[in-house]
């Protein structure tokens, strides 16, 4: 259940729905923990989004309520999806928008991964 008021997970999402298979994706890598693939409207060269196997709305609910197991092999999957992609040398973003001033669009939890020419300023404005 997610925290803090949020809404329940919705399992139609478009990103449940890429993790049933229901709609195609351009995998990049899988395992017990994560799936990336490509985001269908790149901002970047390389732009992929990695998601947590479990429903989890936001990095708010899956900060708060996956299991230790969930958010280690997660965060070790981001890190080496980076790593076999060659960006730890040129350097890569991550960005997780949460909730509605970020402009979340997609109630499951992802990481963007921007990379591939130098990415200018963090927020811009
Ligand atoms: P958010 O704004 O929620 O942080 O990011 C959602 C991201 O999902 C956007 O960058 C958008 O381009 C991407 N996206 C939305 N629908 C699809 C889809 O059906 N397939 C893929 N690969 N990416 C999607």
């Amino acid at each position: 259940m997610p925290v803090n008021g949020l809404p329940p997970y919705n399992s139609q999402n478009i990103f449940a729905r890429i993790l049933r298979g229901e709609i195609p994706a351009r995998k990049i890598y899988e395992d017990e923990f994560a799936f990336a693939f490509h985001d269908i409207n790149p901002q970047a060269p390389t732009h992929v989004l990695v998601i947590p196997k479990g429903a989890y709305c936001s990095f708010a609910d899956f900060s708060a309520t996956a299991t230790e197991a969930e958010i280690t092999g997660f965060i070790r999957a981001v890190g080496k999806i980076a790593r076999d992609l060659g960006l730890e040398a040129p350097g890569y973003r991550l960005l997780a928008n949460t909730g509605e001033h970020s402009g979340q669009e997609v109630a499951h939890f992802h990481i963007h991964l921007f990379a591939g020419r130098p990415l200018g300023r963090m927020i811009p404005g």
